[in-house]
């Protein structure tokens, strides 16, 4: 897939929650991207400016727009930008990059994501693109989060999973009481992981953890793809 360098405009933001919001950016037409990809933008703050990654949330069949959804890190040099920005706000983008995707050429009819925090941007755009397409291929969810709150799209995982049967969502909190799973998300890896394809995505400590884990259990390292925010 060609990689292309645009000016981009922010056409919506909104907020998810404190420090998490989605925005929309325009693209060109011809402007192609597989599920799980992520784009790459100039983030400016004065003279100074520094290219930051992200990870595409709306799926490639909603054509014409790049939906971003971005955690604010306190002082983080693109999260303290994004503190200011506004519609029609523009960006340098580029891309789309990276191998994250959803393996369409493997056998095994069950996937596995694994996420937390944004680390389910790609999830979702993947989720988006191919339940409508896969009734007989089982899609298992594990989104983890401290708390309740943070479970960015929670709403819209339990509506996919009532439309979709051969969707289960997952989500574990660790430091709230609530009537779902407890405890870390590796926590409610299977048993059994053969014939099983699994995606880990987000920060450092999650990605690295779960690899290891799968790994210890006997995963084939071709049926684990990662994504590292950090
Ligand atoms: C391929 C790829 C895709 C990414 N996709 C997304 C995305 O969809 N949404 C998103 O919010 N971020 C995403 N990131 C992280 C993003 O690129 C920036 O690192 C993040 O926005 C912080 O940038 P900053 O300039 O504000 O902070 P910096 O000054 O660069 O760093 C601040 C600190 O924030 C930590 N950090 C980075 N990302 C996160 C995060 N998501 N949650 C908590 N802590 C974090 C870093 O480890 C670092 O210690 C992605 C990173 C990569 C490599």
């Amino acid at each position: 897939m060609a990689i292309q360098t645009f000016t981009s405009k922010i056409t919506k933001k909104v907020f998810l929650n404190d420090d998490v919001f989605v925005m929309t950016l325009s693209c060109p037409k011809e402007f192609t991207f597989k599920a799980g990809q992520f784009v790459t933008i100039r983030v400016k703050n004065g003279e100074e400016s520094k290219m930051r990654s992200y990870s595409i949330l709306n799926p490639p069949s909603e054509k014409g727009k790049v939906d971003l959804c971005i955690k604010i890190i306190e002082g983080g040099f693109a999260s303290e930008c994004f503190k200011t920005i506004k519609e029609d706000d523009e960006y340098e983008m580029k891309g789309p990059f990276g191998h994250f995707m959803f393996d369409e050429t493997s056998e095994n009819k069950e996937h596995w994501l694994i996420s937390n925090g944004t680390g389910v941007v790609p999830m979702y755009s993947m989720l988006k693109e191919f339940l409508p397409q896969n009734s007989d291929i089982k899609f298992t969810m594990l989104f983890g989060s401290k708390v309740k709150k943070d479970l960015i799209f929670h709403e819209e995982f339990l509506e996919l999973a009532e439309k979709y049967p051969q969707f289960t969502y997952t989500p574990s909190i660790t430091r709230e009481e609530w009537d779902g799973k407890k405890g870390r998300v590796q926590a409610h890896l299977p048993e059994d992981v053969k014939n099983k394809t699994f995606y880990i995505c987000g920060l450092k400590e999650l990605v690295v953890e779960t690899k290891d884990i799968l790994i210890e259990k006997g995963v084939d390292a071709k049926n684990i793809k990662f994504e590292r925010y950090s």
